[in-house]
């Protein structure tokens, strides 16, 4: 969920509209595509023995972050991780990255070099390597889109399509931390009495800035052939899951009480008035992944899990379309989910 704070609308629509009408009016099909426009990456089958992901993602000032409030390091950092983090999400193995910026008058060298040191701060873990890009000036503030690819072995890539009835959900790491992370740096929340303890304010301003890609666990679901369906939370777990559902043609329910919380993440809440749930259930740009296990695979799943040094939380189960996306609070007591998360366009705060 990108940082700026504008209420205007635009005259596109949303965005999920806007993507359809150019998707009819542009896709053409193509026999080496598998999956072009509607997952967290392309699938382009460039080999018998090696399918190519691809993936890219724009960074606007003002729009996904401020430099007032984020080193040009962290930009570039964060940058980064939302392109790995779709190849997490395919359980792919990222491989090698163009970079186009447009600069605008107002950066200096040294401040592109920081933005590139934080990229590929988060990239080199991964050898991922740096084959290109475009430069060009900006009017309007910094412009930053990255495009990454990945490999996977054929037909092994975790889809948004892949959830069936019955199958669990879960969720890596913890949620609403960055979304919290970033709260902390706006004047809304810096007017607020300062009750959070100083570690906490750290942890959470680092899961803003400098979020993890699950790469090595969506692999790990793609080794074991764990995972049903897979996408990365990028817009929130609201939108995402929505996301998740509609590509696979069915329904869900989140169990709101198994929603994994950082410590942190519930003293923030605590100290500024915020449910902690709703910050969970609607931050964005967690960058965790959020799959599905299929039922008979469900005791294999936690068996191997508990081997791993991954975090993994079921936070609910997929279930018929007719039911539509809920909520259970308490047992017997479910509510429909709520529509908001991130959406770009029309901003609901
Ligand atoms: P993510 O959040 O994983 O980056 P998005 O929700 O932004 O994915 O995009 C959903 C799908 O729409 C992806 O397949 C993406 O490649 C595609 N898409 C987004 N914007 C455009 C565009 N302007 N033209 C064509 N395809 C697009
Ligand atoms: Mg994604």
């Amino acid at each position: 969920m990108p940082s700026g704070r504008s209420r205007r609308t635009s005259s596109v629509g949303s965005e999920f509209g806007l993507i359809r009408l150019l998707q009819a009016q542009a896709a053409r099909p193509d026999r080496q595509v598998f999956k072009g426009i509607g997952d967290d990456t392309a699938i382009l089958k460039t080999s018998s023995d090696q399918w190519t992901l691809i993936t890219t993602d724009l960074l606007a000032e003002g729009v996904h972050f401020d430099p007032a409030t984020s080193s040009y390091d962290d930009i570039g950092y964060r940058a980064a991780i939302a392109n790995l983090s779709d190849i997490a999400a395919m359980g792919g193995t990222p491989r090698f990255m163009l970079v186009a910026i447009a600069i605008p008058p107002t950066c200096s060298t040294e401040q592109i070099q920081r933005l590139y040191r934080g990229m590929m701060q988060a990239a080199d873990p991964y050898r991922v390597c740096l084959v290109g890009g475009d430069t060009s000036a900006s009017k309007s503030g910094l412009f930053l889109s990255i495009t990454l690819t990945g490999i996977v072995q054929p037909r092994h890539a975790l889809l948004r399509s892949g959830a069936r009835v019955g199958d669990r959900l879960y969720v890596t790491g913890t949620l609403g931390d960055s979304r919290a992370g970033l709260d902390l740096l706006t004047a809304t929340a810096r007017a607020g009495p300062a009750k959070l303890r100083p570690a906490y304010t750290r942890f959470l301003l680092a899961r803003h800035h400098r979020p993890s890609a699950r790469v090595a666990e969506g692999q790990w679901l793609v080794k074991h052939g764990l995972g049903g369906a897979a996408i990365d939370l990028s817009d929130g777990l609201t939108g995402d899951l929505r996301h998740l559902c509609e590509e696979s043609g069915v329904g869900a329910e989140v169990l709101a009480g198994s929603l994994p919380i950082s410590p942190a993440c519930r003293a923030y809440a605590l100290a500024h008035g915020r449910d902690s749930q709703q910050i969970g259930l609607q931050g964005g740009e967690d960058y965790e992944l959020l799959f599905t296990v299929p039922r008979r695979k469900q005791e294999q799943f936690e068996r191997l899990a508990a081997n791993t040094d991954f975090c993994f939380t079921c936070i609910g189960s997929i279930t018929p379309k007719r039911l539509g996306l809920r909520l259970r609070t308490e047992p017997g007591t479910t509510q429909p989910l709520p529509a908001t998360s991130y959406e770009h366009f029309l901003r609901p705060s």
